[in-house]
């Protein structure tokens, strides 16, 4: 995004580095891990006991919301969805 160079080489596997986006490139340790781009950690035990992807979406958003230290939202527009 800022254009500066990083210290991956450019025939080094995207697996293997860091600040890579699928899309956009390879961004620098900056402008990847900026106000943006910030990332939660989900424990794998999380992932693994929760077979049902919407469930464990839900549980993601309240890692997130509990990691923000805000209370998790009611959206009631999806509530009138499913409840139709
Ligand atoms: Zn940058």
């Amino acid at each position: 995004m800022c254009s500066k160079l990083t210290d991956y080489d450019i025939t080094t596997h995207i697996d293997l580095r860091h600040g890579y986006v699928e899309g956009m490139g390879q961004l620098c340790f900056s402008c990847y891990t900026g106000s943006s781009r910030n990332s939660i950690s989900v424990d794998e035990r999380t992932i693994m006991d929760t077979p049902n992807d919407m469930e464990l979406g839900s549980k993601i958003r309240r890692v997130f919301y509990e990691s923000r230290g805000i209370p998790m939202p009611k959206d009631p527009k999806w509530e009138k969805i499913f409840t139709r």
